[in-house]
This record gives structure tokens, sequence and C-alpha cells, in this order.
């Protein structure tokens, strides 16, 4: 399997290859040259970890099979995920919650997260790398968390990680400055999340400390969504959970399921798209957005516009303006990169491009869009809760009405992505639950507990009792010093 760039398919380039660069050299993304087909059937009756291992043969031809068998196990074997991987939870009448937040840090980043690192590394030594890779993460919260966890430990990988100086919650700073491990390291960046953002940008783009690092066999990588070794490990669940969907009669065998995703950068979607054209009889991809519903418009528009207010909300991993996963998705469906070359250079230049009408019909055909706002989240939350006796986060909540808001148009079973644990966010959903006052997140914990019955997951229970062992705050100015001596 050879993979291509969305900017100029003349490219062709090993996985191994797309893996350790990231973004092709044209600014481009990385996508498979052709869909595997695979036959749904195959997949009826195995574990986690072979779902796993079939889908990665498929895209991963120049890795070592014995290497992929022991890394998925490694990832998502039966201890792995308290047990739950891919767990699929029954709400309602046509209605499945996939919940994907039963890893190490309590979000569906996990799924890559625990495996994208072990490929990583196993890629540099296809590529006979014998360098130190170090990977700088900036992030507004769960990314960092789930960076560390995956890369701690890994031999030949640094890696640093920056977030806002007060602009996380306290279960995602504890979370990270808790963090076990030699080779890793947590910084607060005095300023908000675009200060942090822009000093590790600015570190990517400097040729002078890229030249000092290679001299001492050193290179710079991020941990970011747009890289293939994250978004492959996101196929595997359409297919775990649509056979686990067949196997409790939830769907006849061959029938179309709808798959409903709090979307933010488009990546855990994507995904879905690829399950598709592999040959997984998904019916419609209902893109779940937040107030910052630029996808719900585009979905109604096929214009992408990023010229409007940026809102912080209750679901903040899907807080984003440029979703930059779309951009695979245009390339597949056009097959046209310079097409695709020219939409991207528009929105950066002028802030939105659209689509011709032929091209937008097309992707209409499969996705749809819908928002919701935290009011209308918070109220989500509740009625789940008062009619299923099902407690889901934030992000969930946001999927759940755009499943509601889609389901009558669509007669096919519908499985929700559950993205994040309740107790990630305890004070919101909480709140919705109709109890304010909170003194902490902890104290939100135990009370919604004491409220719902459903257990705290132990790593966050267990965060307050932890070393904290990073409390550096440092200025932006600071990184590319902290990127040379990591
Ligand atoms: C990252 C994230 C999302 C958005 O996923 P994308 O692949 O970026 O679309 C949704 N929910 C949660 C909890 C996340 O952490």
């Amino acid at each position: 399997m050879e993979y291509t760039s969305t900017r100029d398919d003349t490219l062709r380039v090993s996985a191994s290859e797309a893996i350790v660069k990231g973004l092709a050299p044209d600014g481009g993304l990385f996508v498979p040259a052709e869909f595997p087909r695979v036959s749904p059937e195959a997949f009826y009756g195995l574990t986690y970890p072979q779902t796993a291992e079939k889908i990665l043969r498929l895209f991963l031809t120049d890795y070592d099979p014995a290497f992929l068998k022991t890394a998925v196990e490694q990832a998502y074997g039966a201890d792995r995920f308290s047990g739950k991987a891919g767990f699929l939870a029954h709400v309602e009448e046509r209605l499945w919650s996939l919940e994907l937040w039963h890893g190490p840090t309590c979000a569906f980043k996990d799924y890559a997260l625990q495996l994208m690192p072990k490929l990583f590394v196993e890629a540099k030594k296809n590529l006979g790398d014998t360098g130190t890779t170090k990977i700088l993460v900036a992030t507004s919260g769960d990314t960092g968390k789930a960076a560390l966890a995956g890369y701690a430990g890994l031999p030949g990988i640094r890696i640093a990680v920056f977030y806002p100086d007060a602009g996380t919650s306290e279960v995602q700073r504890l979370q990270m400055a808790t963090q076990e491990g030699e080779n890793v390291a947590v910084y607060a960046v005095r300023g908000n999340f675009d200060d942090t953002q822009t000093g590790v940008k600015r570190v990517f783009a400097d040729l002078a400390l890229a030249e000092r690092l290679a001299q001492k066999n050193e290179r710079l990588s991020s941990a970011n969504s747009i890289n293939w070794g994250r978004l492959v490990p996101q196929i595997i669940y359409y297919f775990y959970s649509y056979a686990q969907l067949v196997a409790q009669n939830g769907v006849a065998a061959g029938d179309a399921v709808d798959y409903c995703i709090p979307t933010g950068n488009f990546g855990d979607i994507l995904a879905g798209y690829y399950a598709k054209r592999m040959g997984l009889p998904v019916g419609r991809l209902i893109c779940a957005s937040n107030r910052n519903n630029v996808l719900t418009e585009f979905l109604a528009t096929g214009r992408y516009d990023v010229r409007r207010p940026f809102y912080k909300t209750e679901s903040p991993s899907m807080d984003i303006l440029v979703s930059s996963n779309l951009e695979r998705l245009l390339y597949h469906t056009t097959q046209d990169a310079a097409a695709v070359a020219a939409w991207m250079a528009q929105l950066t230049q002028d802030g939105f491009y659209t689509l011709p009408e032929d091209v937008l019909s097309q992707i209409r055909e499969i996705f749809l869009g819908a928002c919701a706002d935290d009011a209308q989240g918070r109220e989500e939350i509740r009625v789940r809760f008062a009619q299923n006796s099902y407690l889901c986060d934030t992000h969930t909540a946001v999927a759940f009405c755009a499943a509601r808001t889609a389901m009558p148009t669509t007669a096919s079973p519908c499985v929700v992505f559950s993205t994040a644990s309740p107790y990630k966010f305890p004070c919101a959903v909480l709140g919705a639950l109709g109890e304010e006052g909170a003194v902490d997140e902890f104290d939100a914990m135990q009370r919604l507990m004491k409220k719902t019955n459903v257990p705290v997951p132990e790593s966050l229970a267990s965060l307050r009792e932890k070393d904290v062992r990073f409390t550096d705050v440092i200025g932006k100015n600071e990184i590319p010093q902290i990127a040379f001596s990591l």
C-alpha cells in the first residue's frame, strides 16, 4: 500500500515514511493511494486486537506482521482499556453509544495515541533512522495527556508538552503534571492557547535550531491529529462496533448503520468514511458540532468559512474552526489534487472557499451535519440520564442531539461515539443534572458519583494522591531552548 499527498498525487511514499514525516513536503496530507476492500463478515467474532491487526495489515504493508500483532496486543489487549476496548452500550430503540473513553486518559484519543507511538518507533526502524525524535505538543488539554501516556518510556523518543497556564481544567492539569517516565516533560506557558501554539509552531519553523539538533542526530516531530498514524487506528472501531451490533441483533448482517460523531478536527468521522470505502455497510455519517458550527454550515451550503467568532464551549475538544482532516475528504471525493491545493490556499488567504455543486452533493450523499449549543447539550445530558439512565459527557451530548436531529431522515440504527468520560468534565455534567455549586472538580466527581452510581475511572479518582512532577511556568520564548536541551 502506497500513500500520496492531497495536494500532489504524483507523490508516492510508504506507510513508514508517511508516519515519520507527518506532513507531505507540499503541505498536503498523506492519504492511501487506494482503498483495500474487505468483507465485514471477516470481522464477526473477532476480539478487538484481532480486528485491529486485520485492519493495520491492510494499510501498513511495509511493517513486520509479527510487530503489528504484538503492538495491538500491547495497546488493546484484554488488560487494557479496563477490558472495555470498543464497548458498545445500548441506549434505547435503534440507538447505541460506542464508549471510547475506557483508556488510560479517559478520552477517545487514547485509541490512536496508545498505538501510534509504537508505529512511529517501528517506522524509524524500518527507515534506518537511528536518531532521537523530540516530540513537541501544544495542547489545550486532552491531547497532551494522551500523547504523554503514549510516548512515555519509548526508546529514541523524548516528549515535551506545553499547555496554557490557567487554560486547562484542574483535572487536565493534574493528569499532565503527574505523568511518569524519564523521557517526558511538561510546561505551563504564560498566556492563552494561541500563545502556546504560536510558540511551538515557531520552533518547528526554526531552521537554525533544526540544524543544531541535526548535529546531535536529533529531529523534531509533532503528535498532532493529521498524522496517518493517528487516523488509521480509528478505522478499527467502526468494524468492531458493526460486528458487535450484528452479534447483538441490533442490525441484520449487511444492513446499513449510521454513525454520529462529535467532531473537531474531522479525524474520527473521516475514519468512518474510510471504513465505508473499504466495504463496511456505513449508512450516513452524522457530523456533530457545538456552537462552533463551521462544519454544519459547510455541509448545508458547500461554503467553508472561518470568518466568524470563536466560542469557548463546554465541549472544548470540539472548539475548532479549521478542521484539518476535511482536506482528505475533499481529495478522495474529487481525486483532484490541484483543486484541493487551490481551496486550501484560498482558505489561508481569504478565510473561506466554496465547493462546486456536484462535489457538495457527492459529500452530502454520505455526510449530514447538525449542531447543538451548550444549553441543548446540558438538556440532552439531563434527558438521557432521566429517560435511559445513561450518563454521558458534554461532547457525547452534542452527538446525541445531532443524532436526534438526523434520525427521522433515516431508518437505520445509529451508533453515537462517546468520546470522553463524564468524569472528565464533572462540573458541567453535574450542573446539567441540576446540581450547581461544586467546590472544585474533585468535589463535583464525588457528587456526580453519589447522584448517578456511575463509578469514577480509577485514573481520575487517584489524581489527587499522585506526586506532581512538573510545575514550571515559562514564557513562550523559552520553548526553543527547552526543545534544544530536552
Ligand atoms: C478530539 C476530540 C473530539 C474531536 O475529534 P476529531 O477527530 O478531532 O474530530 C471529540 N471529542 C473529544 C472528547 C475529543 O477529545
